[in-house]
């Protein structure tokens, strides 16, 4: 395959002039090996493609709504034929309720729902409503999950002051012991206890949650009649056709949703239990853009699909199917992998290597022969993959840990060592 990114260097050039830093967030490519593009021009099914016209089997899904694929019909259609009737009007259609009664079908703990934008908008506003609820106003949360990009949790703490932080207390997921502490430091204020379905941050291995650890968050917000939260914006029908502790057997008050519920269409969501729905009620949350319809016939579309089609155990046994062959071809060439995480949500690092150069090296050499892997972010599956894509994955794979081997000793990565300083020198708040 050839390769080149000459369209997006100069679309680059173009956008350092007129977008800040050229491009932010976590969209922005600056943290990712130098040969990944930044702007794309099309996504169908399994693949994208870049504005130089390479394809690429897609592993971040656009970080997580593509669940069946890029450009699915039968959502799409919804969507338009939405759109021709009207999508942002001065009030909602019907499709809200609609939506709000199939959500509330499909995940057990849940007994109401509000439609939002942004993963960010939902927990925010399940931050609000518990302190509502409770009269409370500490919450207790897991030290390096994600939750958003609002200052009461975004995780650079540029802009952001000690006030916006005030109220919260941290525990290490997964560590019972430490979430009681947490627990016990909060007194009797907590409002809250936030917990991401699995441990998904970012630059470490993943985990699931343990038993014990779920369990206990349940105990101890009903001993203290605070809300427990699980934020499911990622993993949301991921693992589950419910919400994702379902698997752990632990129902939350509240869960917060967004990316594949409307399979990419803007659109996200919290859910709520009974008990919670008079503090929902009267919290003052909205957006010009929350109710637009559109986005949630397509999410009726996509729940459709969830329900009727094998979209989850498939995802599942192509993840096998690429954990297993990356296990052989690492240990062929050499390497040991450390993947980590569901099959279906995996994040692949490689062992001794800390400062992330084998990781960075082999992820270049990926992106170059078609495939968009993550070097320190958790991947996601399509179920418009096919086998056929997961063993073309791991023919570039291989010929990627051979191209490792023969590389030799690597340079650390200059530009992750300066982002690491640069996070030394900013105040943690
Ligand atoms: N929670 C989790 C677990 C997420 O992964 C994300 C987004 N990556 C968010 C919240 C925030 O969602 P959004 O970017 O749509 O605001």
């Amino acid at each position: 395959m050839s390769w080149t990114n000459t369209a997006d260097r100069r679309l680059r050039e173009r956008a350092e002039a007129v977008i800040p830093g050229g491009m932010y967030g976590h969209q922005s490519v600056t943290l990712l090996p130098d040969d990944y593009p930044q702007f794309f021009s099309k996504g169908r099914g399994a693949y994208l493609w870049d504005v130089d016209g390479n394809r690429y089997v897609d592993f971040m899904c656009g970080y997580g709504p593509s669940l069946f694929g890029y450009g699915v019909e039968s959502i799409d259609q919804a969507y338009i034929r939405r759109m021709a009737e009207g999508d942002t009007l001065t009030g909602p259609a019907e499709v809200m309720v609609e939506l709000a009664e199939t959500f509330t079908a499909q995940v057990s703990h849940a007994d109401w729902a509000m439609f939002c934008k942004n993963g960010t908008d939902a927990t925010t506003m399940a931050l609000m409503i518990a302190r509502n609820h409770t009269q409370k106003k500490t919450i207790v949360r897991a030290r390096g999950a994600y939750h958003g990009a609002a200052p009461w949790c975004t995780p650079l703490p540029l802009g952001v002051t000690t006030a916006d932080r005030a109220n919260q207390i941290f525990y290490d997921y997964n560590d019972v012991e430490s979430l009681e502490a947490a627990v016990k430091e909060a007194g009797d204020d907590l409002a809250a206890i936030f917990a991401s379905p699995i441990k998904h941050d970012t630059f470490v291995d993943q985990e699931s949650p343990t038993v014990a650890y779920a369990t206990r968050a349940r105990e101890l917000c009903d001993e203290h009649d605070a809300l427990l939260i699980v934020d499911d914006v990622r993993a949301g029908f991921r693992l589950a056709r419910d919400c994702s502790w379902s698997l752990v057997g632990v129902e939350p008050d509240l869960s917060t949703w967004g990316k594949a519920i409307a399979n990419g269409h803007a659109i996200s969501a919290l859910l709520g239990a009974e008990k919670a729905r008079g503090a929902a009620a009267f919290v003052y949350v909205t957006g010009s853009y929350w109710f637009s319809a559109a986005p949630m016939a397509a999410a009726l579309e996509t729940f459709r699909l969830i329900r009727e089609t094998d979209y989850l155990e498939k995802t599942q046994a192509l993840g096998r199917r690429l954990r297993a062959g990356l296990d052989e071809a690492a240990a062929r060439r050499g390497f040991a992998l450390r993947q980590t995480g569901p099959e279906e949500l995996p994040l692949i690092m490689f062992e001794d290597d800390a400062d992330m150069a084998k990781g960075y090296f082999w992820t270049d050499a990926l992106i170059r022969r078609g495939v968009y892997f993550h070097p320190w972010h958790n991947m996601f599956f399509s179920a418009a993959m096919t086998e056929e894509d997961i063993d073309f994955t791991l023919e570039a794979a291989d010929e990627s840990f051979k191209l490792l081997k023969a590389a030799g000793p690597l340079e650390p990565v200059g530009k992750l060592q300066m982002a690491h300083q640069a996070l030394q020198m900013l105040q943690p708040l």
